[in-house]
């Protein structure tokens, strides 16, 4: 899972979208010329990333699932899906695998057109979803790198407990610390460390001003579509980083622009002058069609308050931060509260509230072929959080970036449908 980073949102963009572009476009420099300056890589997955402590050893982030994202946003995903599975992967294998592989063997060119480094360390954060595992055991065929794996327990219980807490910290001390330090010749330093996450906790409260800004009418953001341009660099490379903290500062204040004029959201045909519906969604979106899918919503009026997808990289606005007085302690706990590691009823718990606080109209699933993270009783949480909140559930369904599961025609009208759900049950209700 992760964020788009550099694909403008609608044809105006605002100072905080530059910049981020650039930031984006900077990182994938470094990573073009990281061995001949010396730098190490670790590739990593998004959910439960060690961003701040990669950065403490001076270790690039290279992340396959952004390069698979971005991939399906250029175009490039349906051949490099149609070589992986010329190579034997079959057709229900996750299509970011598969995306990667096809890039792989293609060159490894990566989304800005400079081809990405070789790993120096497989840093495998196993946090609730088992291709993970299958993904960097590929990868271990591939490259010539060592893999240091941080397991990270489910929260089956729906809690974090000690013993869960000292396990992560145990193997952050005893193998993943270690490996960055044999590859990187970089010690271990606690207080740099500390740094690191104050700047992370300091994006981290921005992030969070920015997603409950939904709450006004109209919302100011759209926060599941503008939502993954917002998550682009506190999910990435970018956490602890002064950038990120410069980042989520002016897009915060970007934001309060909007609220105080009383404007709706950036689409990709301009500004949401008229917002008829507002909505929840659960499940990452399309990639190959992102700008489609989104204007489908745009031209209904329906703009999404809160998503589940934005938190999956990291879930900041139930009040976790990153805490510098606590360094390896938060950052096990950041881990285990990443979205797809929490049991379902807390999913479900969390989407409700979300449909309450938000007073959103609805509740819409979209469902992606290859997720088994996020599908997997996709079906029981709409039909829980109907229950519990009153507002009618839609179900709609595609891919990541494998074009041939995007039905335009099909997600049209089941969306036409909705509305128009959503319509009778308002008059319904002033009946
Ligand atoms: S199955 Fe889902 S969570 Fe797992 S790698 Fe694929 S897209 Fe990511």
């Amino acid at each position: 899972m992760a964020s788009p980073g550099d694909v403008s949102v609608g044809s105006q963009k605002d100072v905080s979208q530059e910049r981020q572009k650039k930031m984006i476009a900077e990182h994938f420099h470094r990573l073009s010329t990281a061995h001949e300056a010396g730098r190490k890589c670790a590739y990593t997955f998004v959910p439960g990333n060690l961003t701040e402590l990669l950065h403490c050893f001076d270790v690039l982030p290279v992340l396959p699932e952004i390069n698979a994202l971005q991939s399906g946003m250029r175009g490039k995903s349906r051949d490099y899906i149609n070589l992986a599975e010329k190579l034997g992967h079959s057709e229900d294998v996750c299509t970011y695998v598969k995306c990667d592989v096809g890039m792989l063997r293609s060159g490894n060119t990566g989304p800005t057109g400079e081809r990405l480094p070789n790993p120096d360390l497989l840093l495998l954060s196993y946090t609730g979803c088992f291709t993970f595992m299958k993904w960097f055991e590929i990868l271990a065929q591939e490259y010539d790198a060592p893999v240091a794996m941080l397991h990270v327990p489910y929260q089956g219980d729906g809690e974090i407990t000690d013993a869960m807490r000292k396990y992560v910290v145990d193997q952050l001390r005893k193998k993943v610390i270690p490996a960055l330090e044999e590859i990187s010749g970089v010690s271990y330093d606690e207080d740099r460390l500390k740094d690191l996450l104050a700047r992370s906790a300091r994006a981290e409260d921005d992030l969070v001003h920015v997603l409950e800004s939904a709450k006004h009418r109209p919302s100011p953001i759209d926060a599941y579509f503008g939502g993954v341009y917002y998550i682009g660099p506190i999910f990435t490379a970018f956490r602890g980083t002064q950038d990120a903290v410069d980042y989520y500062r002016e897009l915060r204040l970007e934001i309060d622009e909007r609220v105080r004029l009383g404007k709706g959201p950036m689409t990709p045909d301009g500004e949401l002058s008229d917002e008829q519906y507002r909505v929840v969604v659960e499940g990452p979106p399309n990639w190959t069609s992102f700008r489609q899918f989104w204007q489908m919503f745009a031209e209904q009026g329906a703009v999404v308050v809160a998503s589940s997808y934005t938190k999956v990289g990291g879930l900041y606005d139930t009040g976790f931060r990153h805490d510098p007085e606590r360094p390896l302690e938060s950052l096990a706990e950041y881990c285990m509260g990443c979205y797809t590691n929490l049991n379902l009823p807390s999913r479900v718990d969390l989407l409700s509230r979300y449909v309450q606080d938000y007073e959103a109209d609805g509740f819409l699933v979209h469902s992606v072929k290859s997720c088994n993270s996020f599908s997997s009783g996709q079906l029981m949480i709409m039909r829980e959080v109907e229950n519990r909140t009153g507002r009618p559930g839609g179900f709609i369904e595609s891919d990541l970036v494998d074009p041939r599961y995007f039905s335009a025609s099909n997600i049209k009208n089941r969306l036409e449908s909705y509305f128009q759900m959503i319509e009778q049950k308002r008059a319904g209700d002033d009946a």
